[in-house]
């Protein structure tokens, strides 16, 4: 592909224009509405009410605060890892961590109920960081839905690490498996890892899974979602019987609550989890009426940069945002994408370039979004709507992070 990376510089005044006209005559014949009438987009359609896309105004002041027990020096945690907290620029802890640390540094199991975006790494990282400082004869093993979200997990314990003297392995799919394997022989304290791959290590006998004593299964309902229930089942039958176990997931449900029960048998429950946090969005929806194309609405939206500087439209198949991008690309919007069909380095390289503003707009399916954590998303567009309610909120949680206002527009016909 390629972009101009100038912020500025890819459509001078006449050539923008132009090519606002020749997409929409283009639209015609590119149009995703074939000559076979529309689009597909899979069999099921979504179960959401329409009503519930529109939000009434924001309420600025309404926002109760909350006030957490405990400041991080009250945890307990050795001074060394402290200051590497405070380092990291956290000064306060989120409710989830106010309310986890002390129970996971107390050694029992944690179930965590929480929205994306609310610290639950920290809230298991740190504790587990702390035991292992005063024991480094066991391990711990963190198991997470996506490489996105791996890498994420890894990039926080660095921080959390530096200078502390433990050793880490990231064990993704998509990335080289011997590189992998090479890390697992040094006995490594922390290993982070998506379910496939770390079944795969561990069937090929690279991952010794008896001195993983220590589980964290990061968001169980995602991972149920992309169909890793065997993978986790197995993994989980490979651990000690003796563990200290977290979970967190965002929603819980019977599979959810099934994978729980084989994981721990006495958890401590913590819900953290608040619908307010939609009180930073303004939701509305598009209505497409006949005759209209989704790719034309949105490409109106995008040309105007200013109103909608830093976007993730949401799409529902892989085939769908493929063709979204292309489209857009050859009429001059500067897009990345992330789906389940590219790379790791394919997807870390589209990542980077929204997240450092090289591009306009990122182009996502659900499960390739899930958890990113990416400042000062202006937009979420709905392109295709999302199935689930559930998805929906997490899809718009991608925007209005920190305190700040963001948008979410759904696309209904
Ligand atoms: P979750 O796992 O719940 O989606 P993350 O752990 O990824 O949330 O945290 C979201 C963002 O907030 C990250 O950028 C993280 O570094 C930051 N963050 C988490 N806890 C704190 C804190 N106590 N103070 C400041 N920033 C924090
Ligand atoms: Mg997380």
């Amino acid at each position: 592909m390629s972009y101009s990376f100038n912020r500025r510089g890819r459509t001078s005044g006449a050539s923008r224009s132009n090519s606002s006209r020749s997409f929409n005559r283009g639209s015609q014949r590119n149009s995703f509405r074939g000559s076979k009438g529309r689009f597909k987009y899979g069999a099921q359609r979504s179960n959401i009410n329409p009503a519930q896309y529109v939000s009434g105004p924001v309420e600025v002041q309404a926002e109760k605060i909350y006030q957490p027990q405990n400041s991080f020096a009250d945890f307990g945690l050795l001074p060394k890892l402290l200051s590497n907290v405070t380092r990291h620029g956290y000064t306060e802890p989120t409710p989830i961590q106010d309310q986890a640390i002390p129970v996971l540094m107390n050694g029992q199991d944690v179930v965590g109920i929480a929205n994306t975006g609310t610290g639950k790494t920290a809230a298991f990282l740190l504790p587990l960081i702390n035991k292992l400082l005063l024991d480094q004869d066991q391990g711990v093993l963190i198991v997470t839905p996506t490489r996105e979200l791996a890498l994420q997990i890894f990039e926080e314990l660095q921080a959390f690490t530096v200078g502390l003297r433990l050793g880490n392995a990231l064990c993704i799919g998509g990335m080289n498996i011997n590189a992998q394997i090479s890390r697992l022989r040094n006995n490594p304290h922390f290993v982070i890892g998506t379910p496939g791959r770390l079944k795969d290590l561990i069937n090929r006998g690279n991952l010794k899974t008896e001195l993983f004593s220590n589980i964290v299964l990061d968001e169980v309902d995602r991972m149920l979602d992309i169909g890793f229930r065997p993978d986790i089942t197995f993994i989980i039958s490979h651990l000690p019987r003796q563990r200290h176990a977290a979970f967190f997931s965002a929603t819980m449900n019977r599979d959810t609550e099934a994978i729980m029960r084989q994981l721990s048998d006495n958890p401590i429950k913590i819900s953290v989890k608040k619908q307010e946090s939609l009180s930073n969005i303004e939701q509305d929806m598009v209505r497409i009426k006949p005759g209209q194309n989704k790719a034309d609405i949105l490409y109106e939206m995008l040309i105007k940069e200013n109103e909608f500087p830093k976007v993730i439209v949401f799409g529902r198949t892989k085939h769908g945002i493929n063709k979204l991008e292309q489209k857009l690309d050859k009429y001059g919007i500067r897009v990345s994408s992330i789906h389940g069909n590219k790379s790791q380095n394919a997807r870390q390289r589209a990542l980077q370039n929204f997240k450092q503003g090289r591009v306009q707009a990122l182009l996502a399916t659900d499960v390739a979004a899930r958890g990113i954590d990416i400042d000062d998303v202006t937009h979420v567009i709905n392109f295709d709507e999302p199935m689930t309610y559930d998805d929906y909120i997490h899809r718009i949680g991608r925007t209005g992070r920190a305190g700040k206002i963001g948008k979410a527009l759904t696309f209904v016909d």
